[in-house]
């Protein structure tokens, strides 16, 4: 039987620990001697690194739209690094032929490849990097640390909330930019002066079907990140 590498996708809703489950991994496996490349998309810090809630960072590629991760490997052999896995952080935002390039790397070069991200965006559809993940990924594997919805259950789907009220349309793209904003806003005050306040809270299935943001939502509001 040949030898081939793993690709797996650990996901789960913002916050529950992706990033830090990452850290420990390529921890893990650097122990061991192996070496790897950490790559992510849009990380919430704004610079190529992963940045875990609990305050662990490390150097990153950042992977942007149009690369190929296939070279990027390459690029560490010419340079005479062998590379024995890789760790994607928000692996969401990929686009499915970079997953299929992932899935060929672990096929023909027998690297193992771990992506970390998010599976649905705030309308509960999955993101197209996620889908193809699902798709493709040897290895399924939900993270859920940290996050319950307001009434005790797991907490599952990422609701963009804007006065109060559960939104169901509009770009997903602003998912990143908006989930930087959320992290940042939890340390610091949120700029001033945006005309719409749009964050993010995580509901179990039934409350984010409801659009039910809880009796104390303002708690978890924007009040509380001030
Ligand atoms: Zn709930």
């Amino acid at each position: 039987m040949p030898v081939v590498g793993k690709l797996k996708f650990c996901y789960g809703p913002m916050d529950c620990g992706k990033s830090t489950l990452a850290l420990q991994i390529d921890h893990n496996h650097a122990r061991q001697g192996r070496r790897g490349m950490v790559l992510v998309r849009h990380d919430r810090s704004g610079e190529p690194q992963i940045t875990s809630r609990i305050g662990l960072t490390r150097k990153a590629t950042e992977v942007g739209n149009e690369t190929d991760l296939r070279l990027l490997v390459r690029e560490q052999w010419a340079a005479g690094r062998h590379v024995d896995y890789l760790i994607v952080d928000e692996a969401q935002f990929l686009s499915p032929d970079q997953v299929d390039q992932l899935a060929e790397l672990a096929d023909d070069v027998q690297i193992d490849v771990y992506c970390f991200g998010i599976a649905t965006d705030f309308r509960s559809m999955l993101f197209p990097g996620a889908a193809r993940l699902f798709e493709l990924a040897d290895e399924l594997q939900p993270v859920q640390v940290e996050v319950l919805c307001w009434c005790g259950q797991t907490g599952r789907f990422n609701a963009r909330v804007s006065d109060g009220e559960v939104l169901r349309a509009g770009d997903t793209v602003v998912v990143a930019d908006t989930e930087q904003m959320v992290v940042e806003s939890s340390s610091t005050s949120r700029s001033e002066g945006e005309p719409n306040t749009v964050r993010y809270q995580v509901l179990c299935r039934r409350h984010f079907r409801l659009g039910d943001l809880g009796p104390t939502s303002a708690q978890h509001g924007q009040l509380r990140l001030t």
